[in-house]
C-alpha cells in the first residue's frame, strides 16, 4: 500500500518514536498525543481497518490485545489504561491501516 502512511513507518521510510516491534507487530507514539501516554499498536500487515479482519487473523489480533497491557505497563501506566480502535468513516478512523489507540495517565474520563 503504497501511500498508507503507516506501512511507510513500518518500512522505515517515515520515521516513528517506537515502542515495540517483532517480525508481526509494531507499537510507537501518536503523534498528536490527547493524554501524556498515547501509542499504538498496529500489524505490520497492511489491514484496513477491524471491518477488515477475517478468521486467519485471529492469532493476529489476539497478540495485539495481549500485548497492550504489557506495553503500557512498560510505559508505566500502572492504574490502567483505555484501549481505542476506531473503525471505518463512521467510526472516526483517518488511518486506514488497523491500528489500537493505548491511552493513559491523563486521569479519569468518560467512556
Ligand atoms: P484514527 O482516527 O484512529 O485513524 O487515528 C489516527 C491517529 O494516527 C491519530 O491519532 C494521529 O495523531 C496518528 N498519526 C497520524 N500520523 C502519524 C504519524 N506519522 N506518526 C504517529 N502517529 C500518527
Ligand atoms: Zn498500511
Amino acid at each position: 500500500m503504497s501511500d498508507c502512511i503507516f506501512c511507510k513507518i513500518v518500512a522505515g521510510e517515515i520515521p516513528c518514536r517506537k515502542v515495540y516491534e517483532d517480525s508481526d507487530l509494531l507499537a510507537f507514539h501518536d503523534i498528536n498525543p490527547v493524554a501524556p501516554v498515547h501509542f499504538m499498536i498496529i500489524p505490520k500487515e497492511h489491514i484496513e481497518s477491524l471491518q477488515d479482519t477475517h478468521a486467519r487473523h485471529e492469532m493476529l489480533l489476539g497478540r495485539m490485545l495481549l500485548l497492550a497491557p504489557y506495553l503500557a505497563k512498560e510505559q508505566g501506566l500502572n492504574d490502567g489504561f483505555r484501549t481505542v480502535i476506531n473503525t471505518g468513516r463512521g467510526g472516526g478512523q483517518e488511518v486506514f491501516h488497523l491500528h489500537m489507540h493505548i491511552i493513559g495517565g491523563g486521569g479519569p474520563r468518560p467512556l
